[in-house]
């Protein structure tokens, strides 16, 4: 989402004469597109601001987007007093007021709408990987996490809306579309005649278009993966056979503290269903350890859960109390250092899945999309269907984007692969 608010940002700037500079001293507005998920992420946003209030042209304009500036909302000019604007994630399309007006403060963090969308200049030239967002918020209200306090309740945008914008992607050089949301599959727009259109009826639409090869959605909510959802991996080849479905934890007992669905056996249920629909499916999961109270059985099922599913891709994170959530106050915090010893061995578990699974990837062709030059500029990095990494040396000759590959090696992090002529 961030990476598709930068791109936004970046537009939307250009449309005002600017340009982008990777040197701090040169910049005359220096924007912080924040995520506040986690404490560390906030607390590097304050030290990187530390940092360039030091180091940019004293008539530079500062300020801060996204979920920090969500969070801290007024604060961060108290703490910060050199900031000029702080914008929440629905209303950076304000930005160009700064722009007009730069001796004020610009603070505007309401969460009312997501008139940004109409407000942004449409795409005129898209990267391979399109995001488009579907619908903002969330819900569920984890007890962890802060991310309905900061982007807001559940919104989905119109139906007619997100078809335009990818029919543009497409027309405009897109070949994968990632559909976005906090709770992506939680998507629900009813238009004027009363009819209600899901997810699925969006993959349906991106499939249609001859110029779109590959769709995809992130992040999903378990329990709110319908049978249509579920369908659409064995209707439409373009959907990757790939799905972060998060499960958190292993253990029913942490899962209800955390306000998730702490059926396993219904979870198991989906993962089968999944499996049926389209039968190289792969899932990846997020993964909290040291939730408050957790102890070591409830991790050893977190383990348990992690080898059965073997999950592929995962992200796995140390629990961290965040502002305005229920769970920063439930008793029995974990400290720090069993925390460190649980995401160790998670981590670990987690290596080994995705190491034997790249293995297995061995031999096989698959078709890739080409993501660009690595640093050395000698090799090309190429995403498979699942996500993975695959380094192919770069030939003379033009290549398309999308080419068959084959897998020639795999460790933990990455395939190596050749070019299909
Ligand atoms: N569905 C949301 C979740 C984003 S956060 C979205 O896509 O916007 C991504 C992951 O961060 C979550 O799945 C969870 O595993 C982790 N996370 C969220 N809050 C956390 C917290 N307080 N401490 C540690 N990890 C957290």
């Amino acid at each position: 989402m961030n990476v598709y608010d930068g791109q936004r940002i970046s537009a939307m700037l250009e449309k005002h004469g600017m340009t982008q500079t990777e040197d701090v001293k040169d910049a005359d507005l220096i924007i912080l597109n924040t995520c506040a998920v986690r404490a560390k992420a906030t607390d590097k946003v304050y030290s990187a601001l530390g940092r360039i209030r030091r180091a940019k042209k004293e008539s530079a304009l500062l300020g801060i987007v996204g979920c920090v500036a969500r969070e801290s909302g007024g604060d961060a000019f108290k703490r910060i007093p050199e900031l000029n604007f702080v914008l929440g994630p629905q209303s950076y399309h304000k930005l160009p007021e700064i722009i007009k007006n730069p001796d004020t403060k610009l603070l505007n963090i309401d969460m009312s709408g997501l008139e940004k969308f109409d407000e942004l200049p449409q795409i005129t030239k898209s990267p391979t990987v399109a995001y488009i967002p579907i619908q903002e918020g969330c819900n569920h209200c984890c007890t962890y996490c802060i991310v309905p306090y900061t982007r807001g309740r559940e919104l989905s945008r119109p139906f007619d809306d997100v078809v335009r914008d990818t029919i543009n992607a497409a027309k405009t050089g897109a070949i994968e579309i990632c559909f976005l949301g906090q709770n992506v599959n939680g998507y629900k727009y009813t238009d004027k005649n009363g009819k209600l259109y899901r997810l699925s009826d969006l993959i349906k639409s991106a499939a249609e278009l001859p110029e779109i090869h590959r769709i995809r959605f992130t992040s999903s909510y378990p329990t709110e993966m319908t049978d249509d959802l579920i369908e659409m991996f064995k209707q439409e080849p373009k959907l990757l056979p790939f799905l972060n479905m998060p499960i958190q934890s292993g253990s029913p007992r942490i899962l209800k503290k955390m306000n998730r669905p702490n059926d396993i056996g219904a979870y198991k249920d989906i993962v089968q269903k999944l499996k049926l629909a389209r039968p190289d499916i792969q899932i990846s999961s997020d993964f909290i350890v040291g939730f408050p109270d957790e102890t070591d059985e409830d991790f050893a099922e977190t383990l348990r859960i992690a080898r059965e599913i073997k999950y592929i891709n995962s992200y796995s994170f140390k629990y961290s109390p965040r502002p305005h959530t229920a769970a920063a106050l439930m008793s029995n915090q974990i400290s720090e250092q069993i925390k460190s010893v649980r995401l160790q061995q998670l981590d670990s578990l987690l290596n080994e899945n995705q190491r034997e699974f790249n293995i297995s990837c061995i031999d096989r062709e698959m078709i890739c999309l080409c993501e660009g030059p690595d640093k050395t500029g000698r090799n090309l990095i190429f995403r498979t269907p699942y996500m993975q990494q695959c380094i192919v040396e770069k030939p003379n000759t033009e290549i398309q984007p999308l080419q068959k590959i084959k897998i020639t090696d795999a460790n933990k992090a990455s395939l190596r692969g050749e070019i299909i002529k």
